[in-house]
């Protein structure tokens, strides 16, 4: 074990989905727009436009406070950080300073087992939380500097976690459970490559055991969660390295290079008096009345952790299952759907899904929700394999059939003659059938090469077009070679 202790905070900004931006009514989302196409005198900053609050930016941020435990505030206030930048026309952000939309409050981060290393939960708290608006994009092309105003004023929620992450892969872990309870949340899509979600990471190490802080480095522009892993473990070693030869850590900023898989320094870190923050007089405060908390809060969904447990409890099912089942929204409606209200048995309909379902969702991408083979198809299909009317392998296809047609799997195993024969006359026949056309097998197989059992199996199975039982299949071909 390494004699240092890693350190590490996270700072993220989360896009909100929401369908204007936060302060005039122009496209929030402009993903697929060209450059310049979704702006308007108020998001450029035009000399006398007045800002009008999206109401839908403060519902989100409040679903995601909440979720995230935290003391949201009664009131609040907006405030101009200034800074000049090419891509920030007015000259300010419109943020939230010292009174923001709510603080404290936590994630639980739960963390594998690894190399010998129990299963443990990190409990990752959260500073503050608040809104804010997005600047432009710039970009160097052919020696010019181009300049998109599409992202200035889309609604974005700032939340800095306390230096409670001890290492890389905790803070990869960290981004994965925001990530999902974001999407599960419905308030972002999340999307690291897209900058739904984006990372800086303010790292430093100490000691193993002491509870002091050294000065940190700031690592920015990482754009998924496996550069976020990658650019923390280079700059720990950096650090390690420098602390060895007797160095002392700068407080410097970062950029990480994906395609060097190196970091360079961009400037030395600003303090927060350089950005002159002072009350944006243009709005007024954020008063949330507790009515409208009240009914936000009657809204929302059980949260995925929470769910995680209960479907361990309740229905009996391995962690690892009810992980996977809640690791989207969509897909643990549905197997609770299946579960409760067509009686599948839990841990059938979790191997399941888990194995065939989840295959199915993500080669055709369509959301659990939204397949043709709904959750009570699913537990129709089931149970006509655990009744002994259809074989696995016919179960399987069935499932393909349904997504394809829509239609009931009874319908489908009637209509196309599907269920599994075994009625040994009818086997005994196609076999004795198999064996008068193969007449060389069946030698090589009276000479001792009995492993070819299992392809006179797979011919009479072709032939029957999947429905024979193979258990008898192989016993009735057994007594027809001896
Ligand atoms: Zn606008």
């Amino acid at each position: 074990m390494s004699e240092y202790e890693t350190v590490i905070g996270l700072e993220t900004h989360i896009q909100l989905n929401t369908t204007t931006k936060i302060f005039c009514p122009c496209k929030a989302d402009s993903w697929n727009d060209g450059p310049n196409t979704n702006i308007c005198p108020v998001c450029t900053g035009l000399p006398g436009v007045l800002p009008v609050l999206n109401q839908e930016v403060v519902e989100k941020a409040v679903i995601l406070a909440q979720a995230m435990h935290a003391d949201i505030q009664r009131v609040s206030y907006f405030d101009r950080k200034n800074y000049f930048y090419p891509d920030l026309p007015k000259g300010y952000q419109i943020s939230q300073y010292d009174m923001p939309l709510a603080r404290g409050g936590f994630l639980e981060v739960p963390m594998p087992a690894a190399h010998e290393m129990p299963a443990y939960t990190r409990r990752v708290s959260i500073h503050k939380l608040h809104i804010e608006e997005d600047a432009g994009k710039t970009k160097n092309e052919d020696g010019r500097r181009l300049i998109d105003f599409n992202r200035c004023g889309v609604p974005l929620v700032e939340m800095v976690t306390g230096p409670d992450l001890r290492s890389a892969d905790e803070a990869a872990q960290y981004l994965i459970r925001l990530r999902q309870l974001l999407r599960w949340l419905g308030i972002s899509e999340a999307d690291m490559e897209k900058a739904h979600l984006r990372c800086d990471a303010n790292v430093s190490i100490r000691p193993r055991g002491a509870t002091y802080l050294n000065p940190k480095t700031e690592i920015k522009n990482v754009n998924s969660i496996v550069a976020v892993r990658e650019a923390i473990l280079t700059e720990v070693e950096r650090q390690v390295r420098e602390v060895e030869a007797g160095r002392s850590i700068q407080a410097w900023t970062l950029e990480w290079d994906e395609d060097a898989g190196v970091l360079r320094k961009m400037r030395s870190k600003e303090t927060e008096a350089d950005y002159r923050y002072f009350r944006e007089p243009d709005l007024l405060p954020i008063r949330l009345d507790d009515a409208w908390l009240q009914e936000i809060f009657a809204a929302m969904p059980e949260l995925p952790l929470e769910r995680r447990e209960r479907f361990s409890e309740q229905y009996g099912l391995p962690e690892y299952d009810a992980d996977i089942l809640t690791g989207e929204r969509s897909l643990s409606d549905y197997f609770e759907t299946a579960v409760v209200a067509y009686g599948g048995d839990p841990k059938r309909v979790s191997n399941w899904l888990m194995n065939d379902v989840l295959r199915m969702i993500n080669e055709s991408g369509i959301p659990a929700g939204n397949l043709k083979l709904t959750p009570g198809y699913l537990a129709e299909v089931i149970k006509l394999v655990d009744a002994g009317t259809i074989n696995t392998n016919t179960g399987k296809a069935l499932l393909d059939k349904v997504e394809q047609t829509g239609s009931a799997p009874g319908d489908i195993v009637q209509a196309e003659g599907l269920a599994k024969v075994s009625d040994t006359g009818a086997i005994q026949a196609v076999c004795a059938e198999v064996l008068a056309e193969n007449p060389d097998q069946v030698t090589a197989y009276k000479n001792g090469k009995v492993t070819l059992i299992g392809w006179f199996v797979g011919q009479v199975m072709r032939k029957s077009r999947g429905k024979a039982d193979p258990q008898v299949v192989k016993s009735v071909l057994e007594e027809l070679l001896k």
